[in-house]
């Protein structure tokens, strides 16, 4: 890796599975490494100790694998408690990071006060006005603080803000402007001690040297407070890039929690991991959305700069067709292992035969029970019987390719009048028990001479 090459990380929560909007989160990091030779890095963000869990993070590792991205570097958060502690400890010796104590209901209460009076709802820093022998009666009382980083939104006084633009210029959305003093001072740190993924989430981006933030348009805000605590903690502030949000069909945002459009819901429904990675990164931008067959086409058609500002909304329907291109078109060197897992492997040219035919890949078993004559054969029609016998009559003789439905079809046509789909259905329904499928033409060398002759009277 050269100095210039950039690196990203993707930082799910493992507090349950991936859903596409977080795919589309860690496709763009993937793609936008790739492109440039970089790396990527899966940082399961797990502060949350009681609701992460090593199921979701396994869970989290085998969806990556599975769309094709395997991390250069996985860390996770439960591990860095003590550096994370450290910074911290400096910030409060810096007078950066304070306590405060009040509850949860006091600061609703005051937020709503302010919102009654049409005024922002900004936290008014009271408690940095609390005296030593105050916070010792507060926690005499039993009480703990909560931790507040105090954002550099003032000249001489914290209580006399003003306006203070952050600009970042966003690899996604361009120029964008956030003023610290519209925002209330974040919490760092809860009662219990636990850290909000704020804090850790700057530690570990300045440790990992990580070089772009890519993430959904939902933290823009956090980015503008995130700068002022990445210049409070580190000399080097990485580039950002804020995605838009993927909703459903009713324009609903989607949730790792209720399990919508999982990832690995996906995956048992039998969608191909690149139908779901193209429609991922794909819409939403003004690109078309096309089935691209490899993260690597995928990356050379990716481009950030295409993404739209406003939300998408995704339809599991709009997989359908991109999963249908992708397996119509695979070649079988691509295909080989996945009809041997399913022990459905009976060489190309069956592959080639039925590959039109399916819209799922596990379809092809249905193919292979066709061929190897596993069916209900249907009853033959009274003013077929006739028609059939003639045509096991002027069965080809082998070698069998391509050829041989036009020539014996050809030879039915000249002996018995009979064209069109009366020429051909008798002979499909009685060589597949079936009255659509693949093109005869590539199917009946792929079931042979011998079995042809068996399925006809
Ligand atoms: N764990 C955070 C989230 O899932 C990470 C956000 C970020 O990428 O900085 O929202």
């Amino acid at each position: 890796m050269t100095n210039s090459a950039p690196i990203v990380r993707f930082a799910p929560s493992p507090t349950g599975r991936l859903h596409i909007g977080n795919i589309r989160t860690a496709l763009y990091n993937w793609l936008f490494a790739k492109q440039q030779g970089g790396d990527f890095i899966l940082r399961l963000d797990d502060t949350d100790q009681e609701r992460s869990t090593k199921e979701f993070a396994q869970g989290i590792v085998e969806d990556l694998a599975w769309l094709g991205m395997v991390a250069d570097r996985t860390e996770k958060q439960s591990d860095r408690f003590k550096t994370y502690d450290a910074v911290a400890d400096d910030l409060r010796a810096r007078g950066l990071l304070y306590p405060c104590y009040e509850s949860a209901a006091e600061i609703d209460r005051k937020r709503k006060r302010l919102m009654a009076r049409g005024l922002p709802p900004v936290y008014d820093r009271a408690a940095l006005k609390l005296t030593d022998e105050e916070k010792a009666e507060l926690e005499a009382k039993g009480q703990r603080p909560h931790w507040r980083f105090l954002l550099p939104n003032y000249a001489e006084s914290p209580f006399e803000t003003q306006r203070t633009e952050v600009r970042f210029d966003d690899v996604i959305r361009g120029e964008q402007t956030v003023d610290l003093a519209s925002m209330s001072d974040p919490v760092l740190i809860r009662e219990d001690g636990t850290y909000l993924y704020t804090l850790p989430s700057v530690v570990d981006d300045l440790d990992m040297g990580v070089t772009h933030v890519i993430r959904g348009g939902d933290h823009i805000t956090n980015t503008g407070a995130q700068i002022a605590i990445f210049e409070a903690v580190g000399q080097r502030v990485p580039q950002f890039g804020h995605h838009n949000l993927l909703q459903d069909a009713s324009g609903e945002g989607l949730s790792k929690r209720t399990g919508a459009l999982s990832i690995a819901s996906l995956r048992e429904t039998g969608f191909e991991p690149m139908a779901v990675a193209s429609l991922a990164t794909l819409i939403g931008t003004g690109q078309a959305v096309e089935a691209c067959a490899n993260l690597t086409d995928l990356a050379a058609v990716f481009d950030p700069s295409k993404v739209s500002k406003s939300n998408a909304k995704f339809s599991v329907g709009d997989l359908d067709g991109l999963n249908d291109k992708l397996l119509h078109e695979m070649d079988y060197g691509e295909a080989q292992e996945r009809l041997v897992a399913l022990d459905a492997d009976l060489g190309e040219a069956f592959w080639l035969a039925v590959r039109p035919n399916i819209h799922r890949f596990a379809e092809v078993r249905g193919w292979v029970d066709v061929v190897e004559g596993h069916f209900e054969a249907l009853p033959v029609a009274a003013e077929d019987a006739e028609y059939i016998s003639t045509a096991a009559e002027l069965l080809p003789a082998e070698p069998w390719d391509e050829t041989v439905w036009p020539k014996w079809t050809g030879a039915l046509k000249e002996r018995t009048g009979r064209k069109g789909k009366q020429l051909f259905m008798p002979l499909r329904k009685a060589l597949t028990g079936l009255e659509h499928g693949p093109d005869m033409r590539q199917l009946l060398p792929v079931i042979g001479w011998e079995r042809t002759r068996r399925r006809l009277p």
